[in-house]
């Protein structure tokens, strides 16, 4: 059967009896992720844990990279750091691996070598955030010309006014016309 990802791979024979810590980098673009879902413009660092008991291996991978979202307010792309982690539990036999839950798909493997791609791959999806913002307080586009009101103010009448610009509002119409 050929393996279906060849990247973020560990090479299993002689990995040593307790706990062993490696880093894997490669650049997002061999994750393959869904560009509509996810795009990373960095390469993706994950600080691997192994732990092994006899055939019994443990993996804890924590995973960093810099990723691009649009803000839901302004639609301007940015870029921002994204964490995120995975565990897998899988077993040696003798000339095979297998993954000690059944419903943990997300490891694939070759006679010797484990690939945490699929991992890697699921866990960045779960955390891009529902809406994304640019900055906490981004002022997005005016309803009505389109400007990016980050950048410059426009004279549109706003159509719902925040409580603390009242009594300006106020002044300004009562001066108006005269
Ligand atoms: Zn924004
Ligand atoms: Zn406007």
């Amino acid at each position: 059967m050929a393996p279906l990802d060849q990247v973020f791979t560990v090479d299993l024979r002689g990995l040593t009896e307790g706990r062993s810590r490696m880093v894997l980098s490669e650049s997002g673009s061999n994750l393959k992720l869904p560009e509509d879902q996810l795009v990373i413009s960095s390469d993706v660092v994950v600080e691997l844990t192994l732990d092994r008991t006899g055939s019994l291996i443990t993996a804890k991978g924590d995973i960093s990279a810099i990723q691009t979202l649009v803000c839901a307010r302004c639609l301007e792309p940015f870029e921002c750091d994204v964490a995120a982690a995975f565990n897998a539990v899988f077993r040696m036999g003798q000339n095979d691996l297998q993954l000690e839950d059944e419903e943990d798909t997300l490891v694939e493997f070759g006679n010797n070598w484990v690939s945490f791609a699929p991992s890697i791959r699921e866990s960045l999806i779960l955390v891009v955030p529902i809406k994304p913002l640019c900055r906490e307080d981004c002022r997005g586009l005016c309803q009505r010309c389109g400007k990016n009101l980050n950048y410059s103010h426009c004279d549109c009448p706003q159509e719902t006014v925040d409580p603390r610009w009242n009594a300006l509002k106020t002044f300004l119409e009562d001066n108006r016309g005269e």
